[in-house]
């Protein structure tokens, strides 16, 4: 039997779960974010290596697009360095727009890039 105003009492709950063979226990919509400096969308990741989190940018990249030192790649939750199948992803700091880098020629595209996206 349904009550008038029953509905409102009821608050929409999502149920998830970490896959128990994940070795990241992150869920993955708490991993998205933005970046707390210049707005722009990203997606936190536990290294590997040291189990410091990284902020990802969204995107993949072709590995002809940017020097071995900047790849990173998603295996079973964690961040790793090095390429996945010919495609990477990049941390988000090395082209964060809210941060004064060194000129690096490879990457000023894509910063300036970054900077257009997250200027509004
Ligand atoms: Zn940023």
């Amino acid at each position: 039997m349904e009550v008038d105003g029953e509905a409102a009492n009821w608050r929409r709950v999502r149920n998830m779960w970490v896959h128990r063979t994940s070795a990241s226990k992150t869920l993955r919509s708490s991993a998205a974010r933005r970046c707390i400096y210049c707005n722009h969308p990203v997606e936190w990741y536990e290294r590997a290596d040291n189990g410091e989190r990284l902020p990802l940018l969204l995107e993949q990249f072709p590995v002809r697009l940017l020097p071995e030192r900047y790849w990173w790649s998603v295996f079973n939750g964690l961040v790793y360095r090095g390429a996945d199948d010919d495609y990477f992803r990049i941390a988000h700091p090395v082209v964060c727009s809210a941060v004064d880098h060194e000129y690096d020629q490879a990457l000023e595209g894509l910063r300036r890039k970054y900077r257009v996206d997250t200027a509004t």
